[in-house]
């Protein structure tokens, strides 16, 4: 599968970091963990630093898959409204989705401190309505989560205009968002793992997978084979390729990132992510270094060969856009890219056990916008699954809520 076109920043700036043998002899070990991305790495650490005897194989290079092309706007306000999630399920367990995620913010940064020099750094986020009849549910969603104590402020047009000169009905303004360099995160946690014992292969794919009920053996492109307790499937959005019918609608979504801005240009972009009420929503973010990182245009198919033809029209588009909301700042695309990207219908992720595979087969599929956040819970929630402890989102992220 053809996961990006274009030039992703992170895997340009970045280059290939760290190196990586292939499998070339039979393993055994408790936990694979199939995929190297940024999932892959938060899982394998957090199995690994829990005394898991773990391997990771990738078929591409570590990080050259969806990784290299997130905008990694790490937020816990999901693409679905807390309100919205409270109907379709009920107010626990949009309660407990949106305050995991809230944690988790918090927990990428820790862990990006103590690997370091990820370009980490916390924000906040607007979040603007797009319509004026959008006002209503943004109301809806600010009174659901002042009301459960989530750190936000309502901006009035007024106050919307005076304090970021921008012209919307109304916005949400949250003090909890950060900002990650998710290819560099994901490779050095790899390197690190790496260099305490934990066994990485990339340019190494699972062909096949057979589990029976105390262990999997997967095979690879090498003839290898590799026995294991658990496998967790951590291949993004190639997961599927394991699982019928499908359980998510694969996209295609376009960013592009400009030179180092001017700071006074920058103003309060600087430490502010942007994104709007419609779906699908534009959205803005600066880097470490004063880049504008901008996203959106999604098309709701993904055909990659036509993904490839429209990545410069799409950056034009994103950019014209830009230029609507700030007429003053000068921050053309200096790479411009675009990447698959898949969302479930409730806009929650999938962890765990699928019926098809059995208990020895855990999923790993972070899909939807917040899909950092997600694999961070994800890490968590599939150790306690494999340590068969209990654990609080075990039933929300499983594939049996979407019947
Ligand atoms: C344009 C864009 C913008 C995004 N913006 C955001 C954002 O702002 N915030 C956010 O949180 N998320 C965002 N996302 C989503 C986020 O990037 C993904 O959730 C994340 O990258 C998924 O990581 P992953 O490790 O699951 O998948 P990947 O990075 O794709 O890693 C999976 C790995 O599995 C490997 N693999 C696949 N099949 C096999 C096999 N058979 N054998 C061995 N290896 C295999 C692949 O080679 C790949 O390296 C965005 C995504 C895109 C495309």
């Amino acid at each position: 599968m053809d996961l990006k076109s274009g030039y992703p920043f992170w895997a340009v700036k970045n280059g290939l970091m760290y190196a990586f043998p292939q499998l070339d002899t039979d393993l055994t070990c408790d936990v694979v963990v199939m995929g190297a991305g940024i999932t892959g790495a938060l899982v394998a650490n957090e199995l690994a630093g829990h005394g898991h005897d773990v391997v990771v194989v990738d078929r591409r290079d570590i990080c050259w898959g969806s990784t290299s092309a997130s905008t990694a706007l790490l937020q816990y306000e999901i693409d679905t409204h807390a309100t919205d999630l409270a109907r379709r399920y009920d107010q626990a367990s949009a309660l407990l989705a949106y305050q995991s995620s809230l944690r988790a913010i918090g927990e990428i940064g820790e862990l990006a401190h103590e690997v370091g020099d990820v370009d980490f750094a916390t924000c906040e986020s607007l979040y603007y309505a797009s319509h004026r009849s959008d006002y209503s549910s943004l109301d809806d969603e600010f009174t659901w989560r002042k009301q459960h104590g989530f750190p936000v402020r309502w901006l009035s047009r007024a106050a919307l205009k005076e304090e970021y000169g921008l012209k919307a009905s109304a916005a949400i303004l949250s003090s909890v968002a950060a900002r990650v360099d998710p290819y560099r995160l994901a490779s050095r946690l790899l390197d690190r793992m790496q260099r305490k014992g934990v066994r990485i292969f990339d340019r190494t794919e699972v062909t096949s997978m057979t589990a029976t009920a105390d262990s999997v053996q997967l095979t690879t492109n090498g003839g290898m084979s590799i026995k294991a307790k658990h496998t967790v499937v951590a291949s993004g959005y190639e997961s599927q390729q394991w699982l019928r019918p499908r359980v998510a609608k694969n996209l295609s979504s376009y960013a592009y990132i400009s030179d180092p801005v001017d700071p006074a240009q920058l103003g309060w972009l600087a430490n502010t992510m942007l994104w709007e009420s419609s779906r699908p929503y534009i959205y803005l973010r600066a880097t470490g270094d004063g880049r504008i990182l901008v996203g959106g245009e999604d098309d709701d198919h993904d055909m990659p060969a036509r993904r490839d033809r429209m990545v410069d029209r799409k950056a034009a588009t994103l950019q014209r856009k830009v230029a609507r909301l700030f007429p003053d700042l000068q921050a053309p695309p200096a790479f411009a890219w675009a990447g698959t990207f898949a969302e479930t219908s409730d806009g929650l992720p999938l962890f765990g056990q699928h019926p098809q595979h059995g208990p020895r087969v855990l999923f790993a599929l972070a899909y939807g916008g917040n899909g950092i956040t997600y694999s961070m819970l994800g890490a968590g929630l599939l150790r306690a699954q494999i340590e068969n402890r209990p654990h609080s989102l075990t039933e929300l992220f499983a594939f049996a809520r979407l019947g």
